[in-house]
């Protein structure tokens, strides 16, 4: 088993391979032991199960991982670092793949025989698109760890009224349960970020808690009512249903003076309905 990285280790290795961070790739590699084994620890991962990491990095995350005793599929981006890991992790059975976590094809990846669970220090620029992609297009991955900004990590698991929530949260819980478990200070990383990180865990649910016919229309109505949050929704759904917007909020039974930001998942389907019951008459 390869030793856990440490900020001596870190650094030789990018020193041996002359690499340094890339700012536009968001590395940020983790140099404390004590973080790793926690993310592990808080995933919830048992030995025998099975790991995607999206980022592996220079093998922070995947030497704690792999000394638990799961096994790991790790996608990296950057060829530099497909070459860093292969030394890191020679001999320990994970596999390391190069591709986009934005572009790759999960199901062909990701066999569907046993869940997945994703851990992850995902890269912070494209965290919230990593995530979102992989609830839709990654049915196999069951749960979830994934160490994002701090405010990224609120704003995924804010409820209804909540200052943080957004369309994101509104997502994410048509998805999932979700919760942040943890935060981790900049100073584990190198090079340091500028901000704290969360840790949040999510849980995929058996199946979404509304029912909704097209939810990609739920959704384009959940983006035009937060795109200005402050606006009453008369007027910030006007963008999408035009001078409909009061009838329908009316008829779901949503005060048209309402924010988005009060409404749950609940009163958006009911938009989402009546506006498709509208459409089919
Ligand atoms: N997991 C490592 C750790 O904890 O030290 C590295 C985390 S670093 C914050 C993010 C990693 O994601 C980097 O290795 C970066 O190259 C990789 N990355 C960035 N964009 C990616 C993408 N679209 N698909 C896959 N990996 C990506």
């Amino acid at each position: 088993m390869p030793e856990p990285l440490t900020p001596r280790s870190v650094r030789a290795l990018l020193e041996a391979h002359g690499l340094r961070p890339s700012r536009a790739l968001g590395q940020n590699f983790l140099t404390d032991p004590n973080t790793a084994e926690r993310i592990v620890r808080l995933s919830g991962v048992v030995a025998g199960d099975r790991v995607l990491e999206v980022g592996p990095g220079v093998g922070s995350l995947t030497v704690a991982l792999g000394a638990a005793g799961v096994e790991v599929t790790a996608v990296e981006i950057d060829s530099r670092l497909v070459a860093v890991l292969e030394d890191v992790l020679a001999g320990t059975g994970s596999v390391v793949v190069e591709g986009d976590a934005l572009r790759i094809d999960w199901s062909a990846l990701l066999d569907m025989d046993r869940p997945w669970t994703m851990v992850s220090n995902l890269p912070y620029n494209v965290a919230t698109p990593v995530l979102i992609r992989a609830l839709e297009t990654a049915p196999m991955i069951g749960r979830f760890l994934v160490m994002v900004q701090r405010e990224v990590g609120e704003r995924i698991a804010a409820g209804a009224g909540e200052e943080a929530y957004g369309a994101v949260s509104v997502k994410v819980a048509y998805h999932c349960t979700a919760e942040v478990v943890g935060t981790v200070p900049s100073t584990v990383f190198a090079p340091r970020p500028k901000v704290e990180s969360a840790l949040v865990r999510l849980e995929r649910r058996a199946a979404p808690p509304v029912e909704v016919d097209d939810p990609d229309w739920m959704f384009r109505l959940v983006r035009a009512g937060f795109a200005t949050r402050r606006k009453m929704l008369r007027r910030a759904l006007a963008t999408v249903l035009g001078a409909r917007a009061e009838d329908v909020l009316r008829a779901a039974g949503i005060d048209p003076e309402a924010r988005a930001e009060t409404l749950g998942l609940p009163e958006w389907a009911a938009i989402a309905a009546v506006e498709r019951e509208a459409g089919q008459s």
